[in-house]
């Protein structure tokens, strides 16, 4: 039987497009957003509490990965992209019903929106609740994932000079925290397990308003080359 949930918000966050998402929340601390709440939860008394609250479990939609036929075994990057598993033992995007969830860090409420950091979700994903985090229940003492035991190992980031002026004078701009934006989400390496880049390769990335380009100077280190306005 089916069941009709929709949207409590939308998140607006710094992340434009799904390349260099962090694959799990709190990977990058400076990856923030607001979740705007829609009526009738844009009223005070529905966030009232949470400013008890460090960190809250957002439901949400996958909206960009939305299929119409069921995937039983999925790829994940985290496995190289090249080995195949069931698609419930991961927390890959391609999934029954397209639903996600992030514990992510509460940095401020009010009503009608929730100032959010430690994000790993797109700008305009529709949230379908909000749920506070219980420590003594959600972290769990003993558990394992041997499928994915620890966070991904992360790759040395530097920087040309003139496009680490470029962030800092951008992150101004914007009030955010542009820098280390970029070196937690580049130090994850984005760039698909199967690609092999040449040090003449360029890649790209937009957040916020500003587009990100880097390359790949010698295997496992990436070098940001420029921060410039989005065209
Ligand atoms: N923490 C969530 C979970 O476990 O359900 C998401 C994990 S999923 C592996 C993380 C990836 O989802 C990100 O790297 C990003 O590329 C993708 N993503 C985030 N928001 C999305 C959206 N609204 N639609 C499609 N893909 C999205």
């Amino acid at each position: 039987m089916p069941y009709s949930v929709s949207p409590i918000g939308y998140v607006r966050s710094c992340f434009k497009e799904k390349f260099a998402i962090p694959r799990q929340p709190q990977l990058a601390p400076a990856a923030r957003g607001v979740l705007e709440l829609l009526a009738p939860f844009d009223n005070g008394d529905a966030v009232q509490g949470l400013e008890q609250v460090s960190h809250v479990w957002l439901l949400f939609v996958f909206h960009q990965a939305l299929e119409d036929k069921p995937r039983l075994k999925v790829r994940p990057p985290r496995l190289g992209g090249n080995q195949s598993v069931g698609v419930f033992s991961t927390r890959a995007t391609h999934r029954p019903n397209g639903l996600g969830q992030s514990v992510v860090k509460l940095d401020k409420v009010e009503a009608g929106k929730l100032w959010l950091s430690g994000i790993d979700l797109l700008d305009g994903t529709p949230v379908l609740d909000i749920k506070p985090y219980v420590p003594y229940a959600d972290s769990v003492t003993g558990a394992y994932n041997r499928i994915a035991d620890s966070a991904p190992a992360l790759i040395e980031v530097s920087w040309e000079n003139a496009a680490l002026a470029q962030s800092h004078e951008h992150g101004r701009r914007l009030s955010e925290p542009l820098t280390e934006l970029i070196e937690q989400c580049l130090a994850q390496d984005p760039r698909p397990a199967y690609q092999q880049p040449t040090p003449e390769r360029r890649y790209g990335v937009r957040f916020w308003d500003v587009d990100v380009h880097w390359h790949y100077p010698q295997p496992g280190c990436i070098c940001v080359l420029a921060v410039v306005p989005a065209d």
